[in-house]
């Protein structure tokens, strides 16, 4: 079976314990884990112990997931860059190529297959991602954590807010639209613009603030990313 855990590489909370793997056990033993790890349910169906489902973050998050060049502004899918021949239109030097396209290259299956008896899995958004998305700020801002603090005070824990809560309960602390975004989250229709050649990804939500013009986000989340980059240095 495929687990799922996430690595740290870094301390902020939105970039911990992003991924994780639910168990249904008997009880809680070393022997139950493994067991539950093996059954695939393919011979007798699953067991008692069992995995039931995967937390998993959308791969397209990751600094190099599509192909590309960032002083060029050029980014590819994995196809696109075959028809390029790997090379920048721009520069015409070879693109920074990232995991879709190597994935692509190792494929043996198409993209979108299932195996028999898949385990299901959940894809989820960082709960101050959500919230920068639908303000339009940065993750450390002050509006991100304090509608954060709103919600954990509601729902106690973020998995809590980001996979039980339901739109209505949500919407009695915060902006309905920002209610809104984390069950879309949930249902898995916020798009991500894929990241490249060293860009994180980056989900696109529908602004709260309707009055902000599309180019003036652009303009205000660069230099507050740049900002927070050189906190960690210190
Ligand atoms: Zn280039």
């Amino acid at each position: 079976n495929l687990v799922s855990f996430s690595d740290s590489h870094s301390f902020w909370p939105y970039r911990l314990g992003r991924e994780a793997t639910i168990f249904e056990l008997e009880k809680l033993t070393y022997q139950n884990i493994l067991q539950a790890i093996r059954d695939n349910g393919l011979e007798h169906g699953f067991g008692k112990n069992r995995i039931i489902q995967t937390i998993e973050t959308d791969p397209a998050y990751g600094k190099y997931h599509f192909d590309g060049h960032r002083s060029c502004n050029i980014v590819f899918s994995p196809e696109e860059t075959g028809k390029h021949d790997r090379i920048c239109p721009v520069c015409r030097k070879q693109l920074t190529l990232g995991v879709a396209y190597r994935v692509e290259q190792l494929a043996d299956r198409p993209l979108g297959f299932v195996k028999k008896n898949a385990i299901p899995f959940k894809s989820l958004i960082p709960l101050q991602e959500i919230i920068a998305g639908v303000y339009q700020t940065s993750v450390g801002s002050k509006t991100t954590q304090e509608n954060y603090d709103k919600l954990i005070q509601l729902g106690g824990s973020e998995n809590n807010i980001l996979l039980s809560l339901s739109g209505t309960e949500l919407a009695k602390v915060v902006h309905p639209k920002l209610a809104e975004a984390i069950i879309k989250s949930r249902n898995r229709q916020v798009e991500i613009k894929p990241g490249y050649d060293g860009v994180y990804g980056k989900p696109i939500f529908e602004n709260a603030d309707q009055t902000k013009e599309p180019q003036k986000k652009e303009a205000t989340s660069i230099p507050l990313k740049k900002k927070q980059k050189s906190l960690t240095e210190f």
